[in-house]
């Protein structure tokens, strides 16, 4: 049987990003995918917002993550050249009631470590951006939008450069944990032994590690899935920074709202909804869905005009929490949680994962060294 160092499950930007932490430390690695192409999974159907760390519960691991994580990637799309764009974003409030709910948004951010929000008149959000109809903002400065695919690239290249490599269309099926070593064993039959084995398989992480003989089924969360639709936007953006919505108590917990996003080719997009679903193939988007968009997003851009919007595309969250229960903190577990050594899993690494990527990476490598 071949022996690795480490074996890192899932090349989305999350398994790339801990394999590259890993290579970088001097570790011998292999990054198995099971598809054809890095990122074919959630990494590439999401917001691409670079998230400044505004909404987590303080203390939590989404709020700590999320905000080393803004500052390690900007500073990494910086050094390497990477496509994105401190943009800003505009937190809208459409109705007296939300206006209310301002200060403790800026209150939790706050207490996150994000001192820079700033809370804005009617007048002054509408200086900013003339379209936009609200009682009230509050502009975060350091929301951006990153180039996700160049980013993944990026740490693959870092990775193949410090040695590791990348395994396509190597879709591990099961395993088995002693104290030694982990045995991984492919859908094919072939078996590898590693001494660190990393589980960032996103939507399949749940179920795959179920699939680990040896370590303990009260360890592995339930998956469910909340799907994100977006619709695009025909012609061009009338905003130049991000909109978000207050987010409503009840759609907060699966989401923050429908919101306006742009990418780096100035293509603007709202959503992404949310739709419980069965599957995580479920990735059609139903254009019958278009009417709720044009009555969200009418309450703070009434200038929308009808058949502006076209379906889009959909991703879905890796949610470990049932539909109506408050939102689930990451879940990464390491050898000091369910005593399997070597072994970390990353369950419900939903938003802000692709901004907290780094983060997450130093996070697991040092579960690992500890
Ligand atoms: C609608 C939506 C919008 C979002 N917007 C944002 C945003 O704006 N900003 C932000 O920071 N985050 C956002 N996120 C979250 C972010 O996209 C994810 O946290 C991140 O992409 C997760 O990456 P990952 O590597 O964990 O998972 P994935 O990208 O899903 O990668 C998992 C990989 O594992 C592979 N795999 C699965 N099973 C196996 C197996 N058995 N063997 C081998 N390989 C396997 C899959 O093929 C896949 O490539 C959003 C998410 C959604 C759904």
């Amino acid at each position: 049987m071949d022996q690795m160092d480490c074996v890192v499950i899932g090349a989305g930007v999350v398994g790339l990003a801990v394999a590259r932490a890993l290579a970088l430390e001097g570790r011998e690695v292999m990054l198995l995918e099971a598809a054809n192409a890095i990122g074919t999974g959630t990494s590439s159907r999401n917001s691409e917002v670079i998230h400044a760390g505004i909404y987590y519960a303080p203390g939590s691991l989404k709020a700590s993550l999320c905000v080393a994580g803004k500052q390690l990637l900007y500073g990494y799309c910086a050094e390497r050249g990477l496509a994105h764009r401190r943009c800003g974003k505009l937190i809208v409030a459409t109705s007296d009631a939300q206006a209310a709910e301002l200060p403790g948004i800026i209150a939790k951010a706050a207490a996150n470590g994000v001192h820079d929000l700033v809370l804005l008149t009617r007048e002054q959000a509408q200086a900013m951006e003339p379209q936009l109809a609200c009682v009230a903002a509050v502009y975060s400065p350091s929301t951006g939008i990153v180039d996700s695919h160049a980013l993944m690239l990026s740490l693959q290249g870092d990775l193949e450069n410090a040695g590791g490599a990348v395994a396509f269309n190597s879709p591990l099926a099961h395993a088995r944990c002693a104290q030694d070593a982990i045995t991984l064993v492919a859908d094919d039959g072939t078996e590898l032994a590693a001494a660190t084995v990393v589980n960032a398989a996103g939507l399949q992480a749940p179920a795959l590690a179920a699939r680990f003989a040896g370590l303990d089924p009260a360890c592995v969360p339930r998956a469910y899935y909340a799907k994100g639709n977006y619709f695009t936007l025909s012609g061009r953006s009338p905003f130049s920074r991000l909109i978000y919505p207050v987010p409503e108590p009840a759609s907060h917990l699966a989401g923050l709202g429908v919101h306006l996003t742009i990418d780096l080719g100035g293509q603007a997009k709202f959503g992404p909804d949310v739709e419980w679903v069965d599957s995580p193939d479920d990735l059609l988007v139903d254009a019958a869905r278009g009417d709720a968009f044009y009555a969200e997003v009418r309450k703070y851009w009434p200038g929308l005009a009808d058949g502006a919007l076209a379906p889009g595309y959909a991703g879905i969250r890796p949610k470990i929490q049932p539909p109506g229960a408050p939102a689930s903190d990451f879940l990464i577990q390491g050898p000091q949680a369910h005593g399997v050594r070597g072994l970390v899993n990353l369950f419900g690494i939903e938003s802000p994962g692709l901004t907290s990527s780094l983060a997450i990476a130093r996070h697991v490598t040092g579960l690992l060294a500890s």
